[in-house]
Formats: structure tokens, C-alpha cells, sequence
């Protein structure tokens, strides 16, 4: 069989096609390294000061698990949120007390506030008086025509932003019955009905999400829903679960649209605090380029035959250790001195141990020797120093020919005691080809 384009499965074929549509499309770029790619073009709107949309940059969302109705909890947990990288926040408005919460909440916020309203049209009502951002509705729980038209026309009145957030699980029953169950088309289908209600009074200032909790669903969705509209769009598969399948989940998702050029703010739905719906919102950005690094980029080998320490560890007490610290630097922690400073020449930083001891690196060059049980506490120090004064004033500190001199004695030893297959592939080579050739 030949191999042609008619070989090509149907949706590689479709992804390829957007992908070029995409490079038309004239929605700014991002660079990242060599590669550059392009974002669709959508239109801006504002959630409080945040914008989001006409290639501002990609905001993080995450949503607070108190009860509203408890102020000072729920602002503890959103300046927890704010710190780990979240730029805007989602608080539920579900009854009286919430609205009346959101009222204290709102003016001592750091960041804006969007409030969720699940089925009563009169807490979008509220929920305004309080004075929130913006506003999340869900069409599957409000239907009717006169409750959206009324909520649309008061946020208009305001100036506030609407997103329209489509859930699979909450679809609107007739939709499901239309298409049989859900598919990406009712879902847009969806999105479109509201959008028409809210353009009999006006009202143009919104967003729109299309969540599903499986991922091709909601990769697909999303590509409809783009080819149709110009308005931002919000991301995430809904109901993702714990981590770290949740994780993956979203980021299957998420990451995918993104590096389509689609998605305009993002949000992680785990079940897990959402400190970490915020800290992995914001690590997709900056591993995608699309956000400056703010906190440690920590990159770790994955540890082998020829490590002497607990590679798994001592990275786990790294990253602990430098937590949401904002130092924007990549911090590289490797099992050996035999290959880790080479490997990871590239880092800011880096540690890698041999013979009992941490050699510190900075940009591949060995700067420091320090005892194995100091690594963790040498390799935040020698962060905090770069991060402060540079990397030439972290180089000019020492005498580097002392620290090179005493890597490479490490190494000596390394490989005198362990030999150059410290993983034993050669012995395994061999017994493979007794295996195949049946001797
Ligand atoms: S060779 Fe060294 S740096 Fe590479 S994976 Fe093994 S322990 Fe880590």
C-alpha cells in the first residue's frame, strides 16, 4: 500500500488544515525558542482590569471551594489562588448569603472576581449588586429567554463581562434529545442559542466556554465553536478528576487548543485544592511559552543504574523547598556528576551527585562542591544568588577551576567503580541475542 494524503486519517487531515488556517488567521504570535507559532484572532474584553481575548496575554481562572457566605475564608483561599499564579477568580453565588458575601469579598480581592450562578437568574442579579467582575452562566440550568435577556440587559447596564459556559454534564435536555446524547455540535449549538438571546438586548461583552469532561469531545467542540465566533474563549475539560489523571486530562485538552492558536484563558477543573488547578494553569503557560516564567522551572533526570542517591527525593525536597518563590529560573537536579552537568548544560542551575558529594553547576560550568546531605540547601542559596545579582556575579564568586578539578575526580571515580555501562546494557545485549538466536 501506498502511504498518501488519502492515507492521512480524517482528523490528522482536519488537524493540519486548521493548523495552516490558523497561520492566516492574523491573531498575533507567540515565540518560544525556534518555534513561533500563531493565535487566533478574537475579540478583547475585560474582567475587571484583566483582559482577555485580542491577544492579551492567557489569563489563569480557578474557582474557590468555601462557602461564599464565609468572607474570610474564601479571601484566605483567593490570595492563596492570586499567589500560586491565578488571575482571576470564579466564586459560587447560589443563594442570598453568597451574594451577600461576595459584597465583602469584592472590594478586598487582589484579583477579579466572576461569580457562578447555577439556576436562579436573580442571584446574576445580586451578584452584580455585590459588585463582581463578571459573571459565569450556565444555559443548561438558566432557559428561559425573558431570566437570560434580563441578565444580559443589567450587565450591559454595567459594563460587566458574561461567560457563557457550556457544560456537557448540564446540557440543555433538548439539545441532548436533538443530537442523540452529547455531541460537540449541541454543545455549540448551545453557545449559539445564548449568544442570539443576548444579541436582542445589545449585549456583546462575553466569553464562552464548551467543557466537556471527555477530551476529544471537548477538543472538538472548541474547534467548532472557534470557526464560528470571535468572541474569547474560556478552556477546560470539566470534571477531570484527582490528580494526576485529572492533570493529564486537562492538559491533553487544554494544551492542544492552545497550540492551535484557540483558548484565550484557561482553567484546570481537579479535584484536588485549587492552589493546584492555579499552579498547573499557570506551569501549562510558561511550558507552552506563553507566560513569562514567573517561579522555578525544575527539571530532573529520570534517575538509573548509575545514580548513588534518591534522584526522586532530593527533587521532591526541591521543589518543596523552592515552592511558588518567585525565581524565574530553571533549576536542573541530576542523578550523577558522570552525565548531569552535561545533560543539563542548558539550566540556570543544577546539582549533581557522585561520590557522596553535590557538584553545583551554573550553565554547565561546575561552581561548587558541597556535602550530599547540603544539596537541597546549596542549590536555593545559589538560586536566590543568581536570581538576585546574575549569572556572571554567581561565576565570578568562586574559582571555578577548584570546583571543575573536583567534579572531574568524582566522575574518575564514577566510572572506575561503576565502568562506562553503569545500566549493565551491554550484559543485556548479549542475553538478547542468546534469547533471539535460541542458544
Ligand atoms: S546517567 Fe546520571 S544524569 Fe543521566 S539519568 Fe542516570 S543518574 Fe541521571
Amino acid at each position: 500500500m501506498v502511504d498518501g494524503p488519502e492515507m492521512v486519517p480524517h482528523n490528522l487531515r482536519t488537524f493540519v488544515v486548521r493548523a495552516l488556517a490558523g497561520r492566516r488567521c492574523g491573531g498575533g504570535s507567540w515565540h518560544t525558542g525556534e518555534v513561533s507559532f500563531e493565535r487566533r484572532n478574537t475579540r478583547q474584553i475585560f474582567v475587571g482590569k484583566v483582559p482577555v481575548g485580542g491577544g492579551a496575554p492567557i489569563t489563569v481562572q480557578s474557582m474557590t471551594i468555601t462557602k461564599t457566605a464565609d468572607v474570610e475564608g474564601t479571601l484566605q483561599q483567593i490570595y492563596a489562588l492570586a499567589a500560586a499564579g491565578c488571575d482571576i477568580v470564579r466564586c459560587t453565588c447560589n443563594e442570598a448569603e453568597a451574594a451577600e458575601g461576595l459584597a465583602q469579598i469584592v472590594p478586598r480581592s487582589p484579583i477579579p472576581i466572576i461569580a457562578d450562578i447555577h439556576h436562579q437568574y436573580k442571584m446574576a442579579l445580586a451578584a452584580m449588586e455585590a459588585g463582581v467582575h463578571g459573571l459565569r452562566l450556565n444555559p443548561g440550568n438558566i432557559r428561559r429567554p425573558e431570566h437570560i435577556k434580563a441578565v444580559a440587559a443589567e450587565a450591559k447596564d454595567r459594563g460587566l463581562p458574561i461567560r457563557i459556559g457550556v457544560n456537557g454534564g448540564s446540557l440543555d435536555p433538548a439539545l441532548y434529545e436533538k443530537y442523540d446524547g452529547l455531541k460537540p455540535e449541541a454543545m455549540v449549538e448551545s453557545a449559539l442559542k445564548e449568544i442570539a438571546y443576548f444579541d436582542e438586548v445589545g449585549f456583546t461583552d462575553y466569553k464562552i466556554s464548551v467543557k466537556a469532561s471527555n477530551v476529544p469531545m471537548m477538543v472538538e467542540a472548541y474547534r467548532q465553536l472557534s470557526d464560528v465566533t470571535d468572541a474569547p474563549l474560556h478552556l477546560g475539560v470539566t470534571e477531570a478528576g484527582p490528580p494526576p489523571a485529572g492533570l493529564l486530562k486537562a492538559t491533553a485538552g487544554i494544551a492542544t487548543l492552545l497550540l492551535e492558536g484557540i483558548g484565550d484563558t484557561i482553567r484546570y477543573s481537579l479535584t484536588a485544592d485549587p492552589v493546584e488547578e492555579a499552579r498547573a494553569g499557570r506551569q501549562l503557560l510558561e511550558a507552552l511559552g506563553l507566560r513569562e516564567r514567573k517561579n522555578v522551572d525544575l527539571i530532573a533526570c529520570p534517575s538509573c543504574g548509575r545514580a548513588e542517591v534518591d534522584v526522586i527525593d532530593i527533587a521532591n525536597r526541591a521543589m518543596a523547598a523552592f515552592g511558588d518563590r518567585k525565581i524565574p529560573l530553571q533549576v536542573a537536579v541530576m542523578g550523577c556528576v558522570v552525565n548531569g552537568p552535561g545533560e543539563a548544560r542548558e539550566a540556570d542551575l543544577g546539582i549533581a551527585a557522585g561520590n557522596k558529594r553535590g557538584h553545583l553547576f551554573v550553565k554547565g560550568r561546575n561552581v561548587a562542591v558541597v556535602p550530599e546531605d547540603e544539596m537541597v540547601e546549596a542549590l536555593v542559596e545559589w538560586a536566590e544568588f543568581i536570581h538576585e545579582h546574575g549569572t556572571e556575579a554567581a561565576l565570578a564568586r568562586v574559582d571555578t577551576t577548584i570546583a571543575e578539578r573536583e567534579a572531574a575526580k568524582d566522575r574518575a571515580k564514577m566510572l572506575g567503580d561503576q565502568g562506562d555501562d553503569a545500566n549493565n546494557s551491554q550484559e543485556k545485549i548479549v542475553e538478547i541475542r542468546r534469547t533471539v538466536s535460541g542458544g
